[in-house]
């Protein structure tokens, strides 16, 4: 399996995490809200092989401040350094602040894998500005997938759910189409308006991730993914620690996908995205 949605915390940003979230209010509701948790790369590591998983692109959290995204980045860059059979490193950066760029490219030559998660809604960058731009530029430049967190807008509220939804993806797709993203959380629910045969040609590059799908949908939303023909495009990603990747590799075997399809999400989609060049191995 491989595991493209993990979000790990430097221990040393974790003991003093009031300090590090003061001034940025989006990071602080997330790190106080109910269900959070901090994960190490031991702890990680330990949950890959108890689950099954072979690979993980890991992240840190991406903060409004540059400098406590490069601590992030240097846990993660070690990390992957310790173990570059098992993990991949992705760069997390605030492109509302300056120097994301300088920082992007930092990590990409220490071997970074691909850019986020970000947010576009909670670090402020909307995805119709021109930070935006910047930043689909330059990963594609760099040739580096890039995964951002989108959610749907409608149904229960929840921490860290905004307004920057599937209008703006779209949006952003349509003005970037040679690059490669990654739309967390079933990508809000753009995926269902792939049924529209122009936005089906226009998505070719786009991504979904299954993370925190048990919270949201049924699961024959994977069925639905089947019938509308993105599977190839569906990677595993847990959102560990907050869920483990057991539990959605559950649901797809219980919701009647073949062997075969379960295979696809957990581990074919995610080698094929991130080794096609293979220059990351
Ligand atoms: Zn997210």
């Amino acid at each position: 399996m491989f595991d493209v949605h993990v979000h790990l915390f430097p221990p040393e940003v974790t003991c003093e995490i009031e300090r590090y979230t003061t001034g940025d209010p989006f990071l602080h509701e997330i790190c106080h809200s109910k269900g959070h948790k901090y994960a190490t790369v031991e702890d990680l590591l330990q949950s890959m092989d108890k689950n099954g998983v072979e690979m993980a692109a890991v992240s840190g959290f991406a903060a409004n401040d540059q400098g406590l995204c490069r601590l992030m980045n240097d846990y993660v860059l070690e990390a992957a350094r310790r173990y570059p059979r098992r993990l991949l490193a992705m760069a997390v950066v605030s492109p509302a602040r300056s120097g994301f760029e300088g920082e992007i490219r930092r990590m990409s030559e220490a071997g970074a894998a691909g850019v986020g998660e970000l947010f576009p809604w909670g670090q402020d960058f909307p995805l119709e500005g021109k930070e935006a731009g910047i930043l689909a530029g330059l990963c594609r430049e760099l040739d580096l997938p890039l995964l951002l967190h989108v959610n749907e807008n409608v149904g229960h509220p929840y921490t860290g759910k905004g307004d920057i939804s599937v209008k703006e993806a779209a949006l952003f797709v349509a003005a970037h189409p040679d690059q490669d993203i990654i739309f967390a959380h079933w990508g809000g629910g753009l995926f269902f308006y792939e049924l529209m045969p122009e936005m089906h040609r226009q998505l070719q590059r786009v991504y979904y991730d299954t993370a925190a799908g048990p919270f949201l949908y049924d699961r024959k939303i994977y069925l639905v993914a089947r019938e509308i023909g993105v599977l190839p495009r569906l990677l595993l990603g847990s959102d560990y620690p907050l869920l483990s990747p057991l539990r959605y590799r559950r649901e797809m075997e219980q919701t009647g996908l073949t062997a075969k399809e379960v295979d696809m999400i957990c581990g074919e989609n995610a080698r094929s995205l991130f080794f096609r060049n293979r220059k990351h191995v």
